[in-house]
């Protein structure tokens, strides 16, 4: 008999905007074509479950299990794929693309109108188990245990994607200093470029945090780094960000908004964005950012700060993310 008929796991449910995640034992799905079922061994939080959660995406269709950061082993195979079970493999925020639309077609998948997102559209790895479309499940480099490697799949990969946008960026500043930017700040500094950390005012801990991680400058978000950048990319969902960051800029800069929810923006002055000041979001992520992620990580090398949570303890590990208790990424294990 498959080992997926005879057994449940469980879940952490999320039923409705605003309520907390409900744990729940559910039947283990059977792989159907094309997919391949995993258990999840370490999945991290990320800032967009948070926004999940509160409701603030378009078109949740609920119930939904969070979480898209996944590492976990393939226990059973559906029709067409070929891989070995016990095999790890890491499923992150992107998890189907039609291939045929203009943006598919044209190597920007990210963008792809049929796009499904895991842990959003497709039930994620706040689970025992997950089913995962064989084309979006990555082979993760061999030096992280399961729990360290979680946040490089969302953390890591959007954060890498914000990274290239800046192109050549010598000074680049980075507000928001959580999961992602612990990640980006190792790669920046092993690129030779200087990262300057603006966090939430007087946090000391954060701040302390970005400079242990090779950042030449941190301080609050209002203060001023001395010098002029050449690009900034926000992670932190406050829209006031957007002026104080084009602020700081020079000119043919730009700033990078790399989260997928964002309080509105408070108008600026044209002159702020003058001077071919470019601003702009980076949107989900592809599968070539993955594979490019995934190799560089290990070079860096990147290591991951977690503090980690059991699987029920989902809601616990969400507020702490939400008040700012987490230094670098909350990860759960089931
Ligand atoms: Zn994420
Ligand atoms: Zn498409």
């Amino acid at each position: 008999m498959p080992e997926h008929t005879d057994k449940s796991g469980r879940a952490m449910v999320l039923q409705g905007a605003g309520q907390p995640l409900r744990l729940e034992e559910r039947q283990v799905p059977a792989p159907g074509p094309g997919e391949i079922l995993i258990r999840v061994t370490a999945c991290a939080v990320c800032r967009t479950d948070l926004h999940l959660v509160d409701g603030e995406l378009p078109n949740i269709s609920y119930p939904v299990v969070p979480g898209h950061e996944i590492v976990g082993h393939a226990v059973d195979t559906g029709e067409g794929v070929v891989i070995e079970k016990g095999v790890r493999l890491g499923v992150p925020w992107l998890g189907y693309t039609c291939g045929r639309c203009r943006f598919c077609r044209e190597q920007k998948e990210n963008l792809c109108d049929e796009a499904r997102f895991t842990g959003y559209q497709i039930d994620g790895g706040f689970a025992d188990y997950v089913l995962a479309d064989h084309r979006y499940c990555f082979p993760l480099p061999e030096n992280y245990d399961d729990q360290q490697a979680a946040p490089l799949l969302c953390a890591g990969l959007i954060g890498y994607r914000c990274l290239r946008m800046t192109g050549q960026a010598q000074n680049i500043g980075i507000f928001g200093f959580g999961a992602a930017a612990h990640i980006v700040a190792q790669v920046a500094a092993h690129q030779g470029r200087s990262i300057f950390a603006f966090t939430r005012p007087a946090d000391a801990a954060a701040q302390d945090f970005a400079r242990s991680l090779g950042a030449v400058w941190a301080g609050g978000s209002e203060d001023d780094p001395g010098t002029e950048l050449d690009a900034a990319i926000i992670f932190a969902p406050a829209g006031e960000l957007v002026p104080r960051a084009m602020a700081r800029i020079r000119k043919g800069g730009t700033v990078i908004c790399g989260g997928i929810h964002m309080s509105d923006i408070p108008s600026f002055p044209y002159r702020r964005l003058w001077g071919e000041r470019v601003l702009r979001s980076v949107a989900n992520l592809t599968r070539a950012d993955a594979r490019e992620f995934l190799e560089i990580a290990p070079l860096v090398p990147v290591h991951t700060r977690i503090t980690t949570f059991g699987l029920e303890d989902a809601n616990i590990a969400l507020d702490q993310l939400r008040h700012g208790g987490i230094t670098g990424a909350a990860v759960l294990v089931p």
